[in-house]
């Protein structure tokens, strides 16, 4: 089963309707997007790219993001989306581990990545002539590949390492495809805004709504302007956003209040949503428009869910347990707590996060051992520590990585976190663990103070005194860093490693 068979269907029932649009105006429709991607699929074959064959992706979000995927999905071959914010080195990493002989690129990433990939990899340049001469052909016969053949190759963003690439197959796709409209309850009448980048959960998400014949608008970059346009125009629209974005968006300077009705949901994740942000969150959009999902490369988007009236139920319930979960096992996922030996945990006990299903990647693209490493007996290992209680909802602590070892007992980075966002003078704030010689390990604080002037910065006494009144005594941060801003991935994500690095420095 080809995953692009989602788009054919869709150009039968839909096709007059918008798929493609700028904020301001409709590009493609469903017929026209299916003719598009038709035809490069015959444009790649007449160019020598044979089914199995990957094609890599160093693109910002652009209008021609779908056609290339599906072009690629229509001719059998394999795509690898790349953020496009990496370094040139970073993208070229991604290239030769890929295997792929082209990379389509968006103006502002072509010309440095031609010149670093020399003759090892065409770069075609999305808005260019050759672009557009790939189109050139009529269109071709969807290629018949098989369930388990790479689809997609999820680029990890490689904090432990070089970046590993997830192998997705057509029928990974597919599973996340059916688990997102069984348990989202939408796509049926909204549109989707990207406003995240497509090469990560945003261009999974929206594969659902290409499923549903519904439209897919996509926003260059987040900016207040093509943010309301979009939101004027496309209205009900609903977006994934990392939960740092969902802050900004609270924000009227990024977005105007009286916009929120035109938003139908906020899918959020790829990141901690911590309690206090997510009843601030609550309380500006409305429940009903927040939906949480957890998931991962390996795992695409579809690991576990809060959706509306269980976000609800807790808060109505003053649960701010359940409000810190992630929720309950998504459908057609099976999910349970490891102990180090792979042996299941009882309800309460911290392990490591383990999934089943038909979402599980393949394996790593190269990586037989990293592959064996992360999938044993079926389970997928994902690397997150946490526990689940006993109505079955997970609550993550933190990445086993960052979890911090001080004299012999565990901290998790998340608990102390929580805590110091109590504070009403915290915007931002992150714990890692450092190099103790008594403890072995502390934790230490990064914090950004809520506005910028002297007066608002908490002080130590005082964050001491309320992590005292929550916590453990030897959970208490060793030490506050303020700064201005976390350093942060371009998918949103609080890069600890880089904070780690930071405190090194200092000496
Ligand atoms: P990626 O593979 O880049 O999508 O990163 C996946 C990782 O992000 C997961 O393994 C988690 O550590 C983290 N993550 C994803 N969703 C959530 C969430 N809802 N809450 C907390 N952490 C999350």
């Amino acid at each position: 089963m080809n995953i692009a068979t989602l788009l054919e269907t869709s150009a039968l029932t839909s096709s007059d309707s918008a798929a493609i649009s700028t904020p301001g105006e409709v590009v493609l429709t469903y017929s026209a997007f299916h003719a598009r991607a038709a035809r490069l699929a015959a444009g790649l074959a007449a160019s020598g790219f044979a089914p199995g064959d990957r094609v890599a992706l160093a693109m910002s979000n652009c209008t021609q993001y779908y056609e290339i995927m599906f072009g690629a999905w229509m001719a059998g071959l394999c795509v690898a989306p790349m953020n496009p914010r990496l370094h040139v080195k970073e993208f070229a990493f991604a290239v030769a581990d890929s295997g792929a002989r082209l990379c389509f690129a968006t103006p502002e990433i072509a010309p440095a990545l031609a010149a670093e990939l020399g003759g090892a990899c065409r770069v075609i340049e999305t808005d260019s002539t050759d672009f557009e001469a790939l189109f050139s052909n009529p269109p071709a016969p969807m290629a018949d590949v098989a369930g388990d053949a790479p689809a997609w190759l999820f680029y990890t963003s490689g904090t432990t390492g070089k970046p590993k690439g997830a192998v997705l197959t057509h029928r990974n796709l597919k599973a996340m495809v059916v688990s997102f409209l069984a348990d989202s309850g939408t796509c049926i009448e909204d549109n989707i805004l990207h406003l995240a980048p497509l090469s990560h959960a945003s261009g999974m998400l929206g594969l659902a709504y290409i499923a549903r014949g519904r439209n897919n608008v996509v926003l260059p970059s987040l900016a207040k302007d093509g943010l309301e346009t979009a939101l004027h125009r496309f209205a009900p629209l609903s977006f994934f956003a990392v939960p740092t974005v969902v802050r900004r968006l609270m924000e009227p300077a990024l977005l105007d209040p009286a916009l929120v009705p035109a938003i139908r949901r906020i899918f959020f994740g790829g990141a901690p949503m911590y309690v206090e942000d997510l009843k601030r969150a609550a309380a500006h959009f409305g429940t009903a428009r927040l939906w949480q999902l957890y998931g991962q490369g390996e795992a695409p988007c579809t690991i576990s869910f809060m959706p509306p009236h269980l976000i609800e139920a807790a808060l109505t319930a003053g649960d701010d347990k359940r409000l810190g979960s992630v929720g309950i096992a998504r459908s057609g996922v099976a999910l349970r707590i490891v102990s180090e030996g792979g042996a299941p945990c009882p309800a309460g006990a911290v392990g490591e996060v383990a999934v089943k299903g038909d979402v599980v990647m393949a394996g790593y693209w190269g990586r037989d051992d990293a592959t064996r490493a992360a999938i044993r007996d079926g389970w997928l290992h994902t690397g997150d520590l946490g526990f689940m209680d006993e109505g079955g909802y997970l609550t993550l602590v933190d990445r086993s990585k960052d979890m911090i070892i001080s004299g012999g007992s565990n901290i998790y980075p998340r608990e102390i976190e929580e805590v110091l966002l109590l504070h009403s003078a915290i915007a931002e704030c992150s714990i890692i663990g450092v190099p103790d010689a008594e403890w072995g390990e502390v934790p230490v604080a990064f914090v950004v103070p809520l506005g910028v002037s002297g007066s608002a910065r908490p002080d130590r006494a005082a964050l001491d005194a309320l992590c005292l009144d929550h916590l453990a005594r030897y959970k208490r941060p060793r030490d506050y860093v303020f700064v201005d801003e976390l350093p942060k991935s371009s998918y949103g994500k609080i890069l600890k490693s880089v904070l780690r690095e930071s405190w090194a420095a200092r000496g």
